[in-house]
């Protein structure tokens, strides 16, 4: 029994591992010290009136990029970090890419560091596997890396910096990656789209309009990812890696996945871009809209649903990658020039909630997609993603039917001048407060989180 409490939750709907249940919730020493019937906690320092709201363990966004400490102008580990408590994430893992890449020990360890000095909310560090050795590895696990992301791709022009030590263009070094990776249990994630091919259909949109949204999707058709993914998979077969594909976008991508299914230990991804909008909101967005893959057609995004449902996407996830207003405008009207990623984290959330109350799948569902199912792929659970005793204190209260409008007055992250794609959206469903290790974050539309109160998060459950 515990002796006191130092904040109970009251009057809520909790979404326990098991359900929706009409319980009180108590924290002590930011961990979650018990669920009770109502009325029946112990004495608590503190009560929070959670009455008409549900609580959610925080969400665990495990694809977002800041770069920091390079670029601030995009946005900084503080802005994005408070931009992630106002969107009810209290966890997310920061991609490799920076100016350098993060792809050796000591940058794995500044880049930790750094996020420690300035995050407000939780964060796990990816590392790129570098000169691919079995000591490099070692060594950024020992750092504390939560896991590996690789491209595929080689690094976009005059980007070499960003992308060296993660870009694999060849099968050789692909493979190599994920054999690397296989002797871990940590996952590694792969950004597939085949190389060979984006260069060839690259090489035929040069003669497309540049301000047509349409060229950029035909400059990375949906089969250069199929392709690129059917060969990570093939390869998986031999090295049994945790692999996990990034933002699958594609009705072919998920013919592949399921063509594959039960073959090796594989998880997929994909996003609100993909899921809530298409080419013809890109063509409305312009430049703004540009993201890597592109965002295809309504069969594409029917097939990606079909593929939450069927069980063949299990994640959801922001690929938050916020740009400057100054760099996507530069680009205006010029798509094979524009910087590509689009923001996501302060509505991954509302986005997921507004597709509940529209019918399209049930709450317990969405939050596994943004939540749960990342902290079990990870080895955190049920540290994060769960609130049961133990657990981290890190909750969303939710108003299920308050009202969420996106626009750049709303948005809190660096990159609201550039959300275009979902500017105006009315979204059913509100993030109320964000609770981090049983300190409010967020409330009543104002972020509160201490700038380094985030901890970094290293594998394991407890
Ligand atoms: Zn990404």
């Amino acid at each position: 029994m515990t002796a006191g409490l130092d904040l109970l939750i009251r009057g809520g709907t909790v979404l326990a591992p098991d359900g929706l249940h009409a319980l009180d919730l108590g924290i002590a020493g930011g961990k979650v010290a018990g669920l009770y019937h109502p009325g029946t906690a112990p004495a608590a320092t503190e009560i929070l009136d959670a009455t008409g709201l549900h609580l959610l363990p925080g969400i665990v966004d495990i694809h977002f990029h800041v770069r920091a400490p390079a670029y601030p102008e995009r946005g900084t580990v503080q802005s994005e970090t408070r931009a992630a408590a106002a969107g009810g994430v209290t966890t997310l893992f920061e991609m490799p890419i920076s100016k350098p890449c993060c792809a050796t020990p000591a940058e794995v360890a500044r880049r930790r560091d750094h996020f420690a000095e300035n995050a407000v909310v939780d964060f796990g560090i990816y590392a790129a596997p570098g000169d691919l050795t079995e000591a490099s590895r070692d060594a950024m696990l020992a750092e504390g890396a939560i896991a590996f992301k690789i491209f595929t791709t080689p690094a976009p022009p005059g980007r070499s910096d960003e992308f060296d030590g993660l870009a694999f263009p060849g099968a050789a070094e692909q493979l190599r990656a994920l054999q690397l990776a296989a002797a871990t249990d940590r996952p590694i994630v792969v950004h597939a789209e085949d190389a060979a091919l984006l260069d060839h259909f690259g090489r035929l949109a040069d003669d497309l309009d540049p301000a047509d949204a349409a060229t950029h999707g035909k400059s990375r058709p949906s089969v250069c990812e199929a392709v690129a993914v059917a060969q990570l998979l093939a390869m998986n077969i031999t090295a049994q890696a945790k692999l996990h594909i990034a933002h699958v976008t594609s009705a072919e991508t998920v013919q592949v996945l399921k063509a594959f299914a039960g073959t090796s230990d594989f998880t997929a991804e994909t996003c609100p871009q993909y899921l809530f909008t298409t080419e013809a909101d890109v063509a409305r967005a312009g430049v703004y809209g540009k993201v890597n893959p592109p965002i295809r057609g309504q069969a594409d995004q029917d097939a990606l649903w079909r593929a939450i449902s069927d069980g063949v996407i299990t994640h959801v996830t922001t690929d938050h990658a916020p740009f400057s207003h100054a760099e996507k405008a530069a680009s205006e009207g010029n798509f094979p020039a524009a910087p590509p990623g689009v923001p996501g984290i302060e509505f991954i959330l509302p986005a997921m909630l507004d597709a509940v109350a529209q019918g399209r799948l049930g709450l317990k569902q969405a939050h596994d997609l943004i939540c749960a199912n990342g902290a079990r792929r990870y080895g955190i659970y049920p540290r994060k993603g769960a609130l049961m005793p133990g657990s981290d204190a890190d909750i969303t209260l939710v108003d299920l039917e308050g009202e969420t409008v996106i626009s750049p007055e709303t948005l809190h992250s660096h990159a609201r001048n550039v959300a275009h794609l979902f500017n105006g959206r009315r979204l059913r469903g509100k993030v109320a407060r964000t609770i981090l290790a049983g300190r409010t974050i967020f409330a009543d539309g104002k972020i509160i989180g201490r700038i380094g109160g985030g901890r970094h998060i290293r594998p394991g459950p407890t």
